[in-house]
């Protein structure tokens, strides 16, 4: 008897050993395996498995082995892509303001980014240098999403034509002293919705932008014949500034059915052309004959705020499908939502999978069936791709799971269970212990 018992003792404390051992070699904390991956900087389109440690990216590579992993999740016949990036959005919620972006047009980020992929985000223009600091209290500090900012040249923010038409207040120094105070989350300097005839805004904000050396996004405004767009975008915007809106037909985008050549012309100077989609920025009749014609754009962003996410806008995956359904393909979707915009924004930690980089992760399935796409004026696309989020991870943790491929099932789990997860490679489900700040670093 007592031998047995010996025998007993002697088996499992050799389990327990086994166990630490194999803890000890589990040098990774999640494994995602068997996805498509998709990754524009590596210029990698195929079936690799993702290794993540200490929330960055640590290997991708055909195979590894699951043994390794202490999280496995199954990703076969989905797409892994970097975490998406969204660089027109307005997220300057909470100040009550009415009828404003600094206020009750803006959205809290954390609800309207995960759900559909998105990790980054550059709020574009909100809050100008007088009201950063309060946007950066009530919003970048406290979300969970990685929230960027280009500044507004306007001191005051984008509250209204009083404040975005006052000239007074566009002052290139105090908006370069504010950006260079924080660097790396002012990623830009933003002009917008100015109606005047002057060229003062957009001098201002290249003015800021140059002593900064970050670039300039412009929302063109009123079209005014003494400020041509041609003259913005081959004399006025710098190599590597910004004009979003591209297929909005508002500013002669399009002449005589064919894109402006001052465009063609001004890519080739370097200048970059960003959807922002938004509420009133993006017709099939002016993005349709772009495509055509062969001007995709450099990066695709939502110009996401309370109306045009019910609108024909709705939010970035439904963005990204539209180029699909316009016969873009997904690595080249994928491309302008993921790596383009974090060159443009100069965060090349960002969107890409190299090994090092920052655990940003999203997977995406990419359905068939017949959809429909609506413009700003609720004229239809049919499609028949639609991009749906799954799985998004944050700093290697899982942040949103559309259908619980990360979760265990619950008749695996203990009659009494409580939560399912650990701080390892989960935000969602654990201990309020390991769950951590919410608020990350940006
Ligand atoms: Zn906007």
């Amino acid at each position: 008897m007592e031998k047995i018992t010996n025998l007993i003792f002697l088996g499992a404390s050799l389990a327990l050993s086994a166990s630490i051992a194999m803890a000890q070699t589990q040098q990774y904390d999640l494994l995602l395996q068997g996805g498509h991956v998709i990754d524009a900087k590596n210029n990698i389109d195929a079936v690799r498995d993702v290794a993540i440690r200490d929330g960055k990216i640590a290997l991708v590579a055909a195979r590894i082995d699951p043994a390794q992993a202490f999280k496995v999740v199954d990703v076969k016949g989905l797409y892994v892509t970097a975490g998406l990036i969204d660089m027109h959005v307005h997220f300057y919620a909470g100040t009550g303001e009415p009828r404003s972006y600094a206020g009750d047009n803006s959205l809290y980020p954390d609800g309207f980014t995960f759900r559909v992929g998105v990790t980054t985000v550059a709020d574009a223009g909100c809050a100008g240098w007088r009201n950063f600091e309060d946007f950066k209290q009530r919003i970048i500090d406290r979300s969970k999403t990685r929230v960027l900012a280009f500044i507004n040249i306007v001191g005051a923010g984008m509250r209204g034509p009083k404040y975005e038409d006052n000239l007074a207040d566009m002052e290139a120094k105090p908006t370069a002293e504010m950006a260079m105070k924080y660097k790396g989350l002012i990623i830009g300097v933003k002009t917008a919705h100015y109606s005047g005839p002057e060229w003062t805004p957009v001098e201002q904000a290249v003015e800021a932008g140059t002593i900064a050396n970050i670039p300039v996004m412009v929302d063109f405004g009123a079209n005014r014949k003494e400020r041509p767009m041609a003259e913005l975008v081959t004399k006025k915007l710098r190599p590597g500034d910004i004009y979003t809106h591209c297929y909005s037909g508002l500013r002669d985008e399009q002449v005589d059915g064919k894109v402006n050549p001052a465009m063609f012309e001004a890519r080739k100077r370097g200048v970059i052309f960003d959807v922002g989609h938004g509420g009133g920025s993006f017709a099939w009749r002016i993005a349709i004959p772009a495509m055509k014609q062969g001007f995709p754009p450099d990066s695709i962003s939502t110009d996401i705020h309370v109306t045009s996410m019910n609108a024909g806008m709705k939010d970035m995956n439904n963005v990204m499908s539209k180029f699909l359904a316009m016969g873009q393909s997904l690595k080249d979707v994928v491309a302008e939502s993921t790596w383009h915009p974090a060159r443009e924004i100069h965060r090349e930690d960002l969107g890409n999978l190299s090994q090092g980089a920052i655990a940003d992760v999203t997977v995406l399935r990419l359905e068939h069936g017949d959809f429909g796409y609506t413009d700003m004026y609720g004229a239809r696309l049919k499609g028949n791709q639609k991009l749906i989020t799954e799985l998004t991870l944050k700093d290697g943790k899982v942040v949103y799971d559309l259908n619980g491929i990360s979760r265990p099932d619950w008749t695996t789990l203990p009659k009494d269970y409580k939560q399912s997860g650990d701080a390892r490679w989960d935000s969602i489900n654990v201990p309020p212990r390991g769950r951590g700040n919410a608020a990350t670093k940006q």
